[in-house]
């Protein structure tokens, strides 16, 4: 069978790993020169989100997804920051920290080197078009929804700019620090994920913002905080997250980002791609049903959308609120201690908010 995967990306990859266990050799076709990202970044994967199976990420991508990858650090500490209020949560597994960049220690990299058979075509932007003619089935995993959208599968459900920044100071490796306030992201967030105890990503994400005001949050984000921190690298991208459906069209595949992976909470999809890619694999190899296998993504993604709609209506005193109900703890220990999944509850945790913000506005 001849399969070919647009975009050496974590969902490409994975699907390539996958496609090679299965006895497939596939085609993978990606634009730039190297595999790994354009820009340094740490990035985390975070249990509240995610509820990986027996809580434990390590285990489910090596017992189910047959992918042996390792972070950077363990996530032991999550500090979080609203405009009056911080609340720090420990414990032994809230999520891990990775490395995205193009050395060989790198998530993409790790992928790549564990592949032995697949054909990988650098500096090669594929076209769908054409590879949909050439072969049995194509994987979109090109990280943009360019063609989900040509297809008329996509409905966007945020969107906005990331300012991202590698910066210099003095980290504890195993703690994230998440902000949100109205001044300076709208409804969005910034984050702080360390590489090592000298470096870290400080990420700021701007909802519904145009690319040349993005500097002026930045600003406004670093004055705020009152974050000092000396910058080595520094990059702006647009940020999107939406809905795929279906996620079959003729003989093509939409994974990771492309097919809809993306949360639309915290734009989180590390986890998503990973999954989706060796989904698409099964589909094509085992002929299993790709909905099902990705339902628990849609799912999950479903409900913090209907999470976010009503985080955005809230103000900076209503993100207040949301911290220190957070901070009750049978609630903390909810979030942070079991697999239960607790985001519809939070939906109507945020609404019983909204209404008690309506009623003092
Ligand atoms: C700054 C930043 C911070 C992030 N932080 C986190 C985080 O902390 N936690 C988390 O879970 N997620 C995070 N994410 C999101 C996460 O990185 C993505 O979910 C994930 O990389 C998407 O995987 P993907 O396989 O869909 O696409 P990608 O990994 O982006 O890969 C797509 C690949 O396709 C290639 N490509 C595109 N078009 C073509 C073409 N026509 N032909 C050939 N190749 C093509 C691209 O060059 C790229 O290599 C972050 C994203 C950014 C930008």
């Amino acid at each position: 069978m001849k399969v070919a995967i647009i975009g050496a990306g974590l969902a490409g990859l994975a699907c390539a790993h996958e496609l090679e266990r299965l006895g497939i050799v596939p085609d993978l076709y990606e634009q730039n020169s190297f595999i790994g990202e354009a820009f340094n970044h740490s990035t985390a994967m975070l249990r509240i989100i995610d509820r990986p199976p027996h809580g434990d990420y390590m285990r489910y991508f090596k017992e189910k997804l047959y992918l042996d990858i390792t972070p950077l650090a363990p996530v032991e500490r999550m500090m979080h920051i609203a405009p009056t209020r911080k609340l720090m949560v420990t414990g032994k597994k809230l999520g891990y920290f990775f490395l995205r960049s193009n050395t060989r220690d790198s998530l993409k990299n790790q992928l790549c080197a564990s592949l032995s058979k697949t054909r990988v075509f650098l500096n090669n932007l594929a076209d769908l078009t054409t590879l949909k003619k050439k072969y049995d089935f194509v994987v979109v995993a090109n990280g943009n929804n360019l063609y989900a959208k040509e297809y008329g599968l996509w409905q966007t459900w945020f969107n906005g700019y990331v300012r991202a920044a590698v910066v210099h100071g003095k980290f504890d490796t195993s703690r994230i620090d998440m902000w949100i306030n109205q001044h300076y992201c709208k409804n969005g967030y910034a984050y702080l994920t360390p590489f090592s105890e000298k470096k870290a990503s400080l990420i700021l994400v701007v909802s519904d913002c145009i690319e040349k005001d993005i500097n002026e949050y930045w600003n406004a984000f670093l004055y705020y905080e009152d974050l000092r921190y000396p910058i080595i690298e520094e990059f702006t991208q647009y940020h999107v997250s939406g809905f795929v459906y279906p996620k079959i069209v003729e003989n093509i595949i939409f994974a990771g980002l492309a097919g809809g992976s993306i949360d639309p909470f915290l734009g989180f999809g590390q986890f998503n791609s990973l999954s989706m890619g060796v989904f698409a694999a099964r589909t094509i190899a085992q002929g299993l049903d790709y909905h099902r296998q990705c339902k628990y993504i849609t799912q999950k993604n479903l409900y913090l959308q209907e999470f976010r709609q009503g985080f955005n209506k809230l103000d900076n005193k209503g993100y207040d609120s949301l911290i220190a109900s957070i901070g009750i703890p049978g609630v903390m220990t909810l979030l942070y201690r079991t697999s239960i999944n607790w985001i519809p509850l939070g939906s109507s945790v945020i609404k019983k908010i909204n209404r008690r913000q309506l009623r003092i506005g």
